[in-house]
């Protein structure tokens, strides 16, 4: 029996992972691999690692972790999830059974791209998420935004406010953008749907619905995020709705609705970014640890339906 399972083994699961080794805590980090930014040539905003690629940000924290003989880190997926506290029981995609006393959640989320062919493909190098992590590296050049939910519009004014002279909104038929505010803000509207993209060294092209062509730095969209039977969902922690999609509810300890779990990182966040994660990490780490040495002190998120 493990102290702690941690399910999710990047920038906030390996956080909470330090902070329990450091209290020579039992713990086993159970991780798939697929960091939500890992098609990103740069990680961008995180003081001491500014544009160093995620995978060597991870590997740095992975190596960290190796002097505490108390971690395990363990590659592998978990399909089930179940238990209460001090009896959490996980099984992994191999049949592997892992008993826990608590449990971290960390494993994220899963963004679902618009479906236009290309995206994948260039999904965190011409199709970026956010002007604070990556738009630095595109500021001065035409910039597109896809309008995915009413916030796309605040997106696309906030990269004419800094980053950009020429931003142009392809609203798509949202409702619900301020479209005045837009324009009066020195947003371009389009209302031609995007039908192929292709990125590239320098930039992205976009075909348009009238088959006419447009190219810019970058496009950017904030795209829906999931948590579909994930272990978060599995153990029903309450979840909290978000622009960009469901969240599980945290309290000051990271703890959730469901006792003897806490939450740590984009899956208990509204908006994604690395310091965040790193922060709520360590607090889940330590309130996780606070759980085991003080059983009742931190109580489970209350929760009003
Ligand atoms: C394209 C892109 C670029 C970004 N660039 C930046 C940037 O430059 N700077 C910045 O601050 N933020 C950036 N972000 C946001 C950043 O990626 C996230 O905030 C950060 O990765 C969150 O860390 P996390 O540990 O919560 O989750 P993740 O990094 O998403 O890690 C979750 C881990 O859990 C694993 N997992 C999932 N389910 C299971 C399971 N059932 N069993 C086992 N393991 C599981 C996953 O495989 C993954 O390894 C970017 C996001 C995107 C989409």
């Amino acid at each position: 029996m493990h102290d702690v399972a941690i399910i999710g083994g990047s920038f906030a699961g390996l956080t909470a992972a330090l902070q329990l080794g450091r209290a020579s805590r039992s713990v086993v980090v159970i991780d798939a691999g697929l960091p939500r930014n890992r098609t990103s040539p740069g990680a961008h905003g995180v003081a001491g690692w500014d544009g160093m690629t995620p995978a060597e940000i991870l590997a740095r924290f992975r190596a960290d972790l190796v002097p505490y003989p108390t971690v395990t880190t363990q590659d592998g997926v978990v399909t089930t999830v179940a238990g209460v506290q001090d009896a959490f029981a996980l099984t992994l995609s191999t049949g592997q059974a892992i008993a826990a006393r608590r449990i971290i959640l960390t494993h994220g989320v899963k963004d679902i791209l618009p479906d236009i062919p290309g995206i994948t493909q260039a999904w965190g190098r011409r199709v970026l998420h956010c002007p604070y992590c990556h738009g630095y590296e595109v500021k001065g050049q035409p910039l597109a935004v896809l309008a995915v939910h009413p916030m796309s519009g605040h997106q696309a004014m906030l990269l004419r406010a800094d980053w950009s002279d020429d931003v142009t909104l392809f609203s798509s038929g949202m409702e619900g953008l301020h479209t005045d505010a837009l324009t009066a803000a020195g947003v371009k509207l389009d209302d031609r749907a995007i039908t192929r993209l292709q990125g590239d060294d320098t930039g992205i092209g976009l075909t348009l619905s009238d088959a006419a062509t447009a190219r810019f730095g970058a496009l950017f969209l904030g795209p829906r995020a999931v948590l579909d039977g994930s272990p978060a969902q599995q153990l029903g922690c309450a979840l909290a709705d978000g622009p960009m999609g469901p969240f599980v509810r945290t309290g000051p300890m990271a703890q959730t609705s469901v006792p003897g779990v806490f939450a740590a990182g984009d899956v208990a966040r509204a908006a994604p970014n690395i310091n965040f994660a790193l922060g709520d990490g360590a607090q889940a780490g330590t309130g996780a640890h606070a759980s085991l040495v003080f059983p009742g002190f931190i109580t489970p998120l209350e929760v009003s339906s």
